[in-house]
């Protein structure tokens, strides 16, 4: 069947946000007298969103659920939805409506006008704490400074982007996603339009810090070689010191200048030493734990149950 727009929603336990999400969606969609589909993603859900998506997928025939095997996370849900998506645009957002459906039409207009990407800029973001806000905008700011590619920020995974810009997304099946970047490392027209960020319908987070944690060092280790040249900069550091201070000690000694009471020195240099180098393997672990990742070639996810693409 041919559908002109896919809207995209990962949910874990958004039991509480599902019949507003789909009834909400459903009256902008239809408005636009085209034909849509809703790819309800479930993310290994434990709280009755799974029998809540077939109980709506029964009343709605838009809706198409992809129900996963356990929790894969966010990412990789995203992922999942552009895989299953027909549309010829395809629209990722939250399932909880801190992203509005109200905006899709918005997007829609700047594709019609020739944009493949259109990504939604958070201008405010109500109902979240200040932890949350201040390491968000630190994230997007580090994030665009020492990868490669040019992120804009304040910019979630709301978006809508064109069918040739799937296909391509579609082959990079790398395992550790930051879905963001990805979309705009693949270039494409791509333009920003601003929205207000809403308080979650209903429920709680489902990013504690480990998963923002986890997401921010993807994006880091995915765009960018910068954590394995700090060492490089350590080393040249250094080793830099050294050449200097050499000479200057034996030149001391040889000229009596000195017995040097080096012990609180030399315990710090050790320290401070082991310390760079340590974290330098950590940083070392990271990548390669990621190229056994990627060598073992798991599947992204598993699916217990997916509508015939
Ligand atoms: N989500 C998911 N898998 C996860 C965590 C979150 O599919 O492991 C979904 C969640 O249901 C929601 C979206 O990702 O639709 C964004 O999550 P959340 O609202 O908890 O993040 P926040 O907006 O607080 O950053
Ligand atoms: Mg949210």
């Amino acid at each position: 069947m041919a559908v002109t727009f896919s809207i995209v929603a990962p949910i874990y336990n958004e039991m509480d946000n599902l019949a507003e999400l789909t009834r909400r969606v459903g009256e902008v969609m239809s408005t636009l007298r085209e034909t849509w589909e809703l790819v309800l993603v479930d993310d290994g859900s434990t709280d009755g969103s799974t029998e809540r998506i077939h109980e709506l997928a029964k009343q709605d025939t838009h809706i198409r659920p992809v129900i996963f095997a356990r929790n894969f996370g966010h990412q990789v849900a995203i992922t999942a939805g552009w895989d299953y998506a027909r549309g010829d645009a395809v629209i990722i957002l939250d399932a909880d409506l801190q992203d509005p459906p109200e905006i899709i039409p918005d997007l829609i207009a700047k594709w019609r006008q020739g944009y493949e990407v259109v990504y939604a800029v958070r201008t405010e973001r109500e109902g979240e704490g200040w932890f949350k806000r201040t390491t968000a905008a630190l994230f997007y700011r580090v994030i665009r400074r020492i990868t490669d590619v040019k992120i804009p920020v304040d910019t979630g995974d709301f978006r809508l982007m064109d069918r040739k810009v799937v296909d391509v997304l579609k082959n990079m099946r790398e395992r550790h996603r930051f879905p963001r970047g990805m979309s705009s490392w693949v270039g494409f027209r791509q333009v920003g339009i601003p929205y207000k960020r809403a308080p979650r319908h209903a429920g709680v987070t489902k990013y504690p810090f480990s998963k923002m944690l986890k997401l921010a060092l993807n994006a880091i280790t995915g765009f960018s070689y910068f954590p394995l040249q700090l060492a490089t900069y350590f080393g040249f550091g250094s080793a830099g010191l050294a050449i200097i201070a050499i000479p200057v000690v034996i030149i001391m000694r040889l000229v009596g200048q000195g017995a040097f009471l080096g012990q609180a020195t030399t315990l710090l240099a050790v320290l401070f030493l082991g310390g760079v180098q340590l974290i330098s393997l950590g940083m070392l672990g990271e990548y390669l734990g990621r190229i056994y990742d990627e060598v073992k070639g798991r599947p992204l996810y598993i699916v217990r149950e997916a509508p015939t693409k």
